[in-house]
């Protein structure tokens, strides 16, 4: 899967430009500048596919992602879809923003049945912040399965990660749809990246 060289498909900004329910699907959530652009494009090794560092907040669709080599006409559907979600927690947004944020983000985790996992990711200096915590509760609420990731992890020292990562299973601990496994990345220096490729390649499988 990962082996093979991905393509943008789509920019969904509101439910009825969704690709038509098909192969599992997998997103990802994050706070703007968690480092979500960059992961994205660590994991499917393609520098400049996911938008880098775009205006905090500004992009407010889905964006699909898929492996290339597939049609998607008929039978001939790609073996998966991932899915980059677009930023939270961007303190400069608008209120108008952030509700269209939240009612394309619910409508979306309410209604896919093909979405296998959320994949929420977390800045390793900072941790779960209060919104994260929001978009946690939308997951539980929505019953869609979740798992954290850690990004940056590069920037803290080995025995902070740790740190962290046994007080975010224990933040999450109680939450139904949560994940008990979570994992530290860093796009910068390519760890953790194998870790996520498998979770992803057994979630989409299983
Ligand atoms: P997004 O808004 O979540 O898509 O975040 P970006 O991927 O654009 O990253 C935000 C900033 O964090 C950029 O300046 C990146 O260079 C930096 N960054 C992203 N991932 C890493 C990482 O793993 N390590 C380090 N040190 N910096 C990172």
């Amino acid at each position: 899967l990962f082996a093979r060289p991905w393509i943008f498909i789509r920019g969904v900004p509101s439910m009825k430009f969704l690709p038509p329910e098909g192969p599992p699907e997998v997103a990802f959530a994050g706070r703007s500048n968690v480092g979500k652009s960059s992961l994205i494009n660590a994991l499917l090794a393609q520098k400049g596919l996911a938008r880098t560092s775009n205006t905090p907040g500004r992009t407010q669709e889905l964006n699909y992602f898929v492996p290339d080599g597939y049609s998607g006409e008929g039978e001939d559907l790609p073996p998966m879809a991932l899915v980059d979600m677009p930023g939270y927690g961007y303190a400069q947004a608008p209120k108008q923003q952030v509700d269209q944020w939240t009612k394309l983000v619910f409508d979306y985790l309410r209604g896919r049945a093909t979405l296998k996992r959320v994949y929420v990711l977390i800045d390793a200096r900072h941790g779960i912040k209060k919104n994260d915590e929001e978009v946690l509760d939308l997951l539980d609420k929505a019953a869609v399965s979740y798992q954290i990731v850690l990004t940056k992890a590069d920037k803290i020292k080995p025995p902070a990660v740790e740190k962290l990562l046994a007080a975010t299973a224990e933040k999450i601990r109680k939450r139904p749809a949560a994940f008990p496994a979570l994992i530290a990345t860093s796009s910068e220096k390519n760890a953790g990246l194998d870790d996520l490729r498998q979770a992803i390649q057994e979630t989409v499988a299983g």
